[in-house]
């Protein structure tokens, strides 16, 4: 899952994007309500984790040109004020939640889960099908009942296809998934990932759709 974090405050917003890639999530970082805004015209994310108080432009201002634009990408709003009415404009002007700093890191994740959950349109927390069941939150897969060990890569890959079936994800779309900003992607990666996903989880589970993506029937 491709996460933007908009944080002015570099303490926080290193020990959020250290935070969330440790539990897997592909995080570009920016520091100002502009780039925030560029950002998301230019790519695809899953989530959005939004500071209220940022420099250039103001985090509601980010948020009402998002939801201006037509985008329903879900917002968890950050606010350091303990105002109600900060909270009640934000919620009114499109986040889908909030949390008011100091905020514990596993709130923000369980959260997140929330947000990811409802937008694929399902409210129990594991994914299960065609004898697979993935938990989001333990970072567990079962085949027909047995552990399965996956890399964190492998990880999001498959769940993010999980969210997804019956739909092609193209090629570049997960890549983004996997690497965002910070990586040098390499031409092979995610077929060398989706090789090792085939040989854990049988050959037939992700189908490869020549010339576009893979996707989980
Ligand atoms: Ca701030």
């Amino acid at each position: 899952m491709r996460v933007l974090l908009a944080e002015d405050d570099d303490l926080l917003g290193d020990g959020l994007k250290t935070g969330l890639k440790q539990e897997g999530y592909t995080v570009d970082w920016v520091k100002d309500g502009q780039s925030a805004e560029n950002a998301l015209l230019d790519n695809e994310f899953d989530l959005v984790v939004l500071d209220l108080g940022l420099p250039k432009k103001a985090g509601l201002e980010v948020l009402k040109q998002l939801r201006n634009s037509g985008k329903h990408i879900p917002v968890l709003i950050l606010t350091a004020r303990d105002s109600v009415q900060d909270r009640v404009t934000g919620l009114d002007s499109g986040a889908d939640d909030y949390l008011v700093k100091p905020f514990d890191l596993e709130e923000l994740c369980a959260r997140l889960r929330v947000l990811q959950r409802r937008t694929a349109g399902r409210s129990a927390p594991v994914i299960i099908h065609g004898g697979i069941s993935l938990d989001p939150a333990a970072h567990k897969v079962l085949l027909n009942g047995d552990a399965i060990n996956l890399s964190m890569r492998e990880f999001v890959l498959l769940q993010h296809l999980m969210e997804n079936i019956g739909r092609v994800i193209p090629r570049a779309r997960l890549e983004e998934k996997l690497y965002g900003w910070d990586a040098e992607v390499e031409s092979n990666s995610l077929e060398v990932f989706i090789h090792h996903l085939r040989k854990k989880l049988g050959a037939d589970f992700i189908r490869t759709v020549r010339g576009v993506g893979y996707m989980i029937e």
